[in-house]
């Protein structure tokens, strides 16, 4: 690359006519040696000297055919990158050809990291909602500093989601599904997290909150649905359950276990209620 830089004055916007002046001069450095040679000693046999001219002359026109050989793919592809850049307006239009490869190398390795980036988070977020999936909501909580680590978890139910299905068609299933992820995304707080769990479940952290601030919070929610109701199945509003369970930083999966295990008990309790671990269940 350097001597790439450093050849830059001969010819700045051709290769291949840089080329050609650095081939040029070394095929004729015997030629121009034995010219200076005999200028000096006066000794210039002139079959000597025009054998030596035919040979450089050979080896400048074998040394244009091979440069012109060993370009042309390169210069196919220059152009193919030039076409794409005529495309998108926006990116910088190159003379060479090693600036064309580089600024189309640039771009593919961009547009790679940016489709990785775009991957990444695809694997973290739930692509019918548009909140975290189970992996981003344990990612993030993962991620939380160890004096930061604690709060209520809570598992949320969707109740006789199963009817909103069979009753109003799949689609609409889903977008109640949507409705109720932006319900609770809307209802906690901004430090909370939210993710689908799976299916018509969803986790919420309450940060650095008590059982019964989360039990609250769930609550609020819930009264929030009787009065904007996110929809209605044959006159039934839908309502929700939740389990809460306390979190002081110890393994995330077993206070979510217990969560579960509160979130069945508001089920078997009649369902529309939180109820938190360890406590009997009541209604919302
Ligand atoms: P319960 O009150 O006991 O929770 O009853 P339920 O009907 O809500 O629960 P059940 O587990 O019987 O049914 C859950 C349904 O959720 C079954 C499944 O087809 C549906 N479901 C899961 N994921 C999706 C989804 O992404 N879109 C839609 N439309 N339905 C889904
Ligand atoms: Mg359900
Ligand atoms: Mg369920």
């Amino acid at each position: 690359m350097q001597f790439y830089l450093a050849t830059s004055f001969i010819f700045p916007r051709s290769l291949r006519l840089r080329l050609f002046a650095v081939c040029f001069v070394a095929t004729h450095l015997p030629l121009i040696g034995y010219c200076i040679w005999g200028a000096a000693t006066g000794r210039i046999a002139l079959i000597e000297f025009a054998l030596l001219t035919l040979a450089t002359v050979i080896g400048t026109v074998i040394a244009l055919f091979g440069i012109g050989a060993l370009l042309d793919p390169i210069h196919a592809l220059a152009k193919a990158l030039h076409a794409a850049d005529e495309e998108t307006p926006s990116l910088p239009q190159v003379g060479d050809v090693i600036q064309t490869l580089y600024a189309g190398v640039h771009r593919a390795a961009t547009a790679t990291r940016s489709q990785m980036e775009d991957l990444s988070i695809a694997a973290l977020e739930d692509p019918l909602t548009g909140i975290a999936n189970r992996r981003g909501f344990l990612e993030q909580v993962a991620a939380l500093s160890p004096e930061r680590s604690h709060g209520c978890l809570a598992i949320v139910d969707i109740d006789f989601f199963k009817q909103v299905n069979d009753r109003l068609g799949h689609d609409q299933g889903d977008r109640v599904l949507c409705a109720f992820a932006d319900r609770l995304s809307a209802q906690i707080r901004r430090v909370d997290l939210v993710a689908r769990w799976g299916g018509e479940e969803f986790a919420i952290l309450f940060r650095e909150s008590t059982e019964e601030e989360a039990d609250w919070i769930l609550s609020r929610i819930a009264a929030q649905m009787r009065e904007t109701p996110i929809g209605e199945v044959d006159g039934r509003t839908i309502t929700f359950s939740a389990g809460v369970s306390r979190w002081r930083g110890e393994d995330v999966e077993e206070a979510l276990q217990l969560a579960d295990q509160a979130l069945y008990d508001a089920k078997r309790g009649g369902r529309d209620r939180v109820c938190r671990s360890g406590h009997t269940g009541a209604e919302a």
